[in-house]
């Protein structure tokens, strides 16, 4: 080689690897409740989980991790837009349709440089844009044998969901230009309903009786009507598929036979003793916490799956891992499963980060973070710079050990999807370290209320309109009337303040090119 070309190619590589950009790899299941999570030390103890607690155990826990709208595709579209569903127009797992043409984070990190992939769970009703590779499961995903669509088509698969996204997510790490850094998106589709755990699993716990959560049987008093008019109750709603008294979707007769053989005699003594009322809650609350937490033991095995392939590889002191989920989710509480609500159960996310040389091991974070911030921290960990218009703020300081002085004292809420599937009122509302104060106005469900999370955690009780609380009361409107304009948050009669409008104006259109389709084939 002439030696003016090896001088080139020695700059070429010198450049290149200065300076060293971090890999990320974004582990993102859904549904998984901080509970359910030993790292975060639930009072009743439910599960061991090493593998995610060793991320915690590397790197740093965030205990106050809140989401601004407690549902799958909404928090999905924050993630990747850094932006309220008000600003990104994904409001809803019903009628949203996630808009890909938009900034997201993941666009920027692949103009970049960053080789990207999305794996698993997207439920966003539009083809991933801004990966290099993508493959992603059909709307909520099965748990047996689940379908997945790629750029290529839909591709058939034989197994369990959450082995096989971690399959394909190391798949594609294995096959990568090693030449660049990455983006990986690892998205389980576990522990969401109906909660069928892998079956090498069935049995694992051997029979354990969960200690019950204090408010299994909330009687909804002291707070605004809305909170008991709802239909997410162990007592009511859930089905028998969740229960495990129907074969679930997407089973083999192979696999059946498994299936039938654990569950078989259980629902046999199910049916013998017909338990009821309060006895039926226990048995279903039993019967619950035994799949769910089946579903988040194969959730961590996979978690460890991937760190001993990242450690294997020697992409370990290089690589930051992020554990989190897309909400939190009622373990029982409130005689709960599901999400939705401002409160704490489901507003709070576990948020896990283990980034080698900048976070110390064993860390824990206590200020309001959220699921709006992680775009802009991703961003700024890659060394890019994040547009204006994201609503976060970057969490690069505190995963180093230092909180800004003028980090955020209050957070703003807003959930919308009303009145399928749950019957949730649409709310809004802010959180500070100490209160809670919440707008409900679903039809008929007009009102506020106003918990001191401080002095009443499980939040059983409104002191909304009592004289001691009034200069507290006045001084949250204040501060959330001020977080709304601040969010452009629209009013919440203006139709596009719930996607109303985009939806209207989407089914016109649709009407228009089927009427146009029908008039073309008359033809
Ligand atoms: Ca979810």
């Amino acid at each position: 080689m002439p030696r003016f070309l090896a001088l080139l190619t020695w700059c070429a590589t010198a450049f290149a690897a200065e300076p060293t950009r971090p890999n990320i790899v974004f582990i993102y299941s859904d549904d998984h409740a901080y509970q359910a999570i030993s790292a975060y030390g639930d009072e009743r103890k439910l599960i061991q989980t090493p593998n995610i607690d060793r991320i915690a155990r590397e790197g740093m826990r965030f205990d106050r991790a809140l989401v601004t709208n407690s549902i799958c595709g909404p928090c999905r579209a924050v993630i990747l837009t850094g932006k309220y569903s008000h600003r990104n127009g994904f409001y809803n797992n019903t009628n949203s349709v996630f808009n890909g043409a938009q900034t997201t984070f993941p666009k920027l990190l692949q103009a970049a440089g960053y080789q990207t992939a999305m794996v698993g769970k997207w439920h966003l009703n539009t083809d991933p844009t801004g990966f290099d590779f993508w493959q992603i499961l059909q709307g909520q995903g099965i748990y047996y044998n689940p379908p997945m669509k790629t750029a290529g088509g839909i591709v058939k698969t034989s197994g369990y969901v959450t082995d096989i996204t971690t399959d394909v997510s190391l798949g594609w790490l294995a096959k990568r230009d090693k030449s660049k850094p990455f983006l990986l998106m690892c998205q389980q589709k576990a522990p969401h309903r109906e909660w069928s755990p892998n079956l090498p699993d069935l049995g694992w716990d051997k029979g354990r009786v969960y200690p019950e959560p204090e408010t299994l049987f909330d009687d909804y008093a002291n707070r605004a009507h809305a909170v008991g008019d709802q239909d997410m109750t162990l007592a009511k709603t859930i089905s028998p598929l969740d229960m495990k008294l129907v074969h679930p979707p997407g089973i083999t007769p192979e696999q059946a036979k498994v299936w039938d053989a654990y569950y078989g005699p259980i629902n046999e003594a199910y049916q013998r003793t017909k338990p009821q009322g309060r006895d039926l809650v226990k048995w279903r609350y039993q019967r619950y916490m035994h799949d769910y937490l089946g579903c988040v033991k194969s959730v961590d095995d996979n978690v460890g799956r991937v760190l001993k392939y990242l450690e294997e590889e020697g992409l370990l002191a290089n690589t930051i891992v992020v554990y989190s989920a897309d909400q939190g989710f009622y373990l029982g509480e409130h005689g709960w499963f599901d999400k939705r609500w401002i409160f704490e159960e489901s507003v709070r996310t576990p948020l896990l980060v283990r980034w080698p040389g900048v976070t110390p091991a064993g860390s824990v974070n206590k200020s309001l973070v959220a699921n709006v911030d992680l775009a802009q921290t991703f961003l700024d960990m890659a060394g890019v710079p994040a547009p204006a218009d994201m609503q976060g703020r970057s969490l690069r300081p505190l995963l180093a050990g230092q909180v800004p002085p003028d980090w955020r004292q209050e957070f703003y809420y807003h959930y919308y999807e009303y009145p399928e599937p749950h019957h949730v009122s649409p709310h809004y509302g802010i959180i500070t370290d100490k209160h809670k104060l919440v707008h409900y106005y679903g039809v008929g469900h007009d009102a506020v209320d106003l918990f001191d999370t401080a002095k009443d955690p499980r939040e059983l009780r409104s002191f909304a309109g009592q004289p001691e609380y009034a200069a507290i009361q006045a001084d949250l409107e204040a501060r959330l009337k001020r977080l709304r304009t601040e969010l452009l948050v629209p009013d919440v009669d203006d139709p596009d303040a719930t996607g109303e409008r985009t939806h209207r104006e989407r089914q016109a259109k649709a009407a228009k090119n089927a009427a146009k389709k029908k008039a073309e084939g008359a033809k």
